[in-house]
């Protein structure tokens, strides 16, 4: 198996003193759970730069949560991409459900967001899943087509070459519901399935994480799967020693 991607979205949480406390703990215990993770920090916007400061050195990657379509000029309170680059970041979380939900964006925004950051040689980590009705009414992979799908439309068939994919079902999200595992597992390989039968190449190395209330106590049973490579850790992530087992779960995994 290749290495885990494992990724800290923070939201709209934290402060300069906890923030202060979780880095010093990373930088203590990490080093040796980095042979088979790629770990990226997604702070606030205001953090980030201080993020990057402490975590440069430790082989851990700046993430960032949005970025803002226009490069520069009169858009009050956005982050251009430029600024993005210009503090370190090399990953940008688009898509995330709270921003099509609280920020009304569309897949046709989102696929120019995915644009953008990929024109800017840095990494989207696009998310994507359904609601829990969409569920019910059997739509998981129609929706999800149709996320990918506005992507492919733009940016043809090597669209998700050098990006990653969070398969991130919306009823899952900050509920303590996590999906089932297996269930988890058919999605992620539907997902890189299609993403191979849309491109000619054989994409071989479509990454394809999984978010949604994640654990120390579940994260197991999610890295274990062949077509989960990775995770995209929301309220877990804030706390230190968290997130540091999750990395250590996911380290072993690989290990043996
Ligand atoms: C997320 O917001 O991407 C997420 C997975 O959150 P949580 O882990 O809190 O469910």
């Amino acid at each position: 198996m290749r290495k885990k991607i494992i990724v800290a979205n923070w939201k709209l949480n934290s402060n300069i003193k906890n923030i202060s406390i979780f880095l010093k703990n990373l930088k203590l215990n990490i080093s040796s759970y980095l042979k088979y993770n790629t770990v990226v920090i997604a702070p606030s916007t205001i953090y980030l730069e201080r993020v990057y400061k402490k975590i440069n050195n430790l082989n851990v990657f700046l993430g960032a949560q949005d970025v803002n379509l226009n490069k520069k000029g009169a858009f009050t309170g956005e982050t251009s991409i430029l600024m993005l680059k210009d503090v370190g970041v090399k990953y940008v979380i688009v898509g995330h459900s709270e921003r099509r939900l609280f920020h009304n964006e569309s897949n046709e925004l989102i696929a120019k967001k995915f644009s953008l950051i990929k024109n800017s040689y840095l990494i989207p980590i696009l998310c994507v899943g359904e609601s829990k009705d969409e569920k019910r009414r059997n739509q998981t992979k129609e929706i999800i087509k149709n996320q990918l799908n506005t992507i492919f439309e733009l940016l043809g068939e090597k669209a998700f070459i050098n990006s990653i994919i969070a398969y991130e079902p919306i009823w899952a999200i900050g509920t303590g519901l996590s999906a089932d595992p297996v269930y988890v597992e058919s999605i992620n390989k539907f997902i890189k399935d299609y993403i191979n039968h849309y491109s000619s190449n054989n994409l071989e190395e479509i990454i394809v994480q999984y978010g949604g209330s994640i654990n120390s106590k579940n994260a197991q049973s999610f890295l274990q799967k062949p077509n989960i490579d990775g995770l995209l850790v929301g309220s877990a992530s804030l706390d230190y020693k968290e997130f540091l087992e999750i990395i250590k779960i996911s380290n072993d995994i690989l290990c043996k």
